[in-house]
């Protein structure tokens, strides 16, 4: 296939989600009602920036309601179109359904390069641009909740909760009306680095089914794997600390924008990290060799890649010589449907991004639920956990006439706290999920490659919804 015949990004995913229906037994209407996208706005808005008038467009779609609120991140970026949202917000419904998150898929953005422009413009545009959505019913906690994307992040969501209970001081659950906030504005603990984490989990996961591992052509843990990563953002960056600092892996090579960094002994992630902020550019890191042509080290031989930018990386043109034996996507569409067959043909393991990224959206429900509920996760039971642990110790101690270290008593007595229940909750997802598209892999003979393991367990997920209640 030549480079101009692929598919759109949205065409891609659709591709995708026909080659699960190919495998199930869905009649067409069904079918078709999944796969539309409900509903997109498109909003133009004029800003005055320094005395000068700008015109902005920004879209936000709703692939599908059968769970409210819908759910998904406002990405800013100067490519944004309208293609694109409609395919991430699709992405977002089989997100969730994978994940068992009950909210419905949907995705904004805005079409603007937010490195050109100083923070106080960037918040009065955040802030007609919630106030746009807000008026269209396009954002609040119970209909649909933003998060951040490419582009925006703590800050951004801040000015639009904001925003939204300056419109809505009557709404008692207003802090609720997007996740992705700072933790002294309603976020929850975990949620910054939660897609990495959840990265990182996924990947654990995966080594915890030596069947699996074996069938990529690997075997043992993620110790001393050689890992490539495309993109040091915030997803990048988390889950390549996570699985060098945690999980004794290498990181090999780190693509930038600018070009990549080889070593392969493995980089010092946290290093890189700070060089780039100090510096704005990975050129003239000390302590690796430079490749100008990051595409190429894309190619560069691994054990696994993570591509952790934007969509469309992994092409019909460079899909052969992609030489690594795991693919773990956590950007959105990294890899195109042309490309995934190729991939597939030549024995590739690919792990989907609407399983691989979900741990940002899963975290993103965490927060949500506080916000409704008004409580900090353990906060009415910490103190009761660590006095039940301190009795069954002492109790321990006088039953035996040994004494419990200080440590191993810490250990025991020591109460959740809120981060630590959003980790455990995370990891629980993270393997279940898994374990439900590798169970429908071995029970549905017609699935043998786990994207579409995931596509299937999600429309079974979704058609169930949309049969129980019917179509009005
Ligand atoms: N933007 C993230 C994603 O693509 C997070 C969405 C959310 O938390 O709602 O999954």
């Amino acid at each position: 296939m030549a480079v101009e015949q692929e598919p759109t990004f949205r065409e891609s995913v659709d591709l995708m989600v026909d080659r699960a229906l190919a495998t199930m037994d869905l009649d067409a209407g069904t079918q078709q009602a999944i796969k539309s996208c409900n509903s997109v706005i498109q909003i133009r808005f004029p800003v005055k920036i320094k005395g000068e008038i700008e015109v902005f467009t920004g879209w936000r779609a709703v692939h599908s309601n059968h769970r409210l609120p819908v759910k998904g991140g406002i990405r800013y970026a100067s490519y944004a179109d309208q293609d694109e949202v409609e395919a991430l917000a699709a992405l977002m419904t089989y997100k969730c359904a994978i994940v068992d998150v009950p909210f419905g898929g949907s995705k904004g953005a805005l079409q603007i390069d937010p490195s050109k422009y100083d923070r106080d413009a960037l918040e009065q545009i955040t802030r007609r641009f919630t106030l746009e959505l807000v008026r269209k019913g396009y954002l609040s906690p119970s209909e649909n909740v933003p998060a951040p994307d490419v582009g925006t992040g703590q800050r951004e969501m801040a000015w639009m909760a904001d925003t939204y209970k300056h419109l809505h001081p009557e709404d008692i659950n207003y802090m609720a009306c997007v996740t992705g906030k700072p933790v002294n504005h309603g976020g929850i603990r975990g949620r910054v680095e939660a897609t990495g984490r959840g990265v990182e989990y996924a990947l654990q996961e995966f080594f915890r089914h030596p069947a699996d591992v074996g069938h990529a052509g690997m075997s043992g843990t993620l110790e001393g794997k050689r890992i490539i990563v495309q993109g040091l953002g915030n997803v990048g960056y988390h889950a390549a600390k996570f699985l060098s600092e945690d999980d004794g892996a290498l990181i090999t090579a780190i693509i930038e924008r600018d070009g990549a960094l080889i070593n392969d002994k493995g980089l010092k992630v946290e290093a890189v990290y700070q060089y780039i902020q100090e510096h704005g550019t990975i050129k003239g890191y000390p302590d690796a060799s430079f490749e100008a042509d990051g595409k190429v080290v894309l190619e560069k031989s691994c054990d696994i890649l993570i591509p952790a930018a934007l969509e469309g990386q992994i092409t019909v043109e460079n899909a052969a010589r992609i030489d690594t034996k795991l693919i773990a996507e956590a950007a959105n569409g990294p890899v195109t449907f042309g490309a995934d067959a190729i991939l597939r043909e030549r024995g590739i393991t690919i792990m989907p991004d609407a399983y691989v990224n979900a741990g940002g959206v899963t975290v993103s429900y965490f927060e949500w639920i506080r916000n409704i509920s008004h409580i900090r996760f353990g906060r009415m039971q910490r103190r009761q956990d660590e006095m039940r642990g301190h009795q069954i110790a002492n109790l321990l101690e006088e039953v035996t006439g040994f004494s419990i270290s200080d440590k191993v008593k810490k250990d025991v007595t020591s109460g959740a706290s809120e981060v630590d229940l959003v980790r455990s909750g995370l990891d629980d997802t993270m393997r279940l999920a898994y374990q439900s598209m590798r169970e429908k892999m071995l029970e549905n003979g017609r699935v043998n490659d786990l994207r579409t393991a995931a596509y299937v367990v999600a429309l079974e997920k979704v058609s169930r919804s949309y049969l129980d209640i019917g179509v009005y």
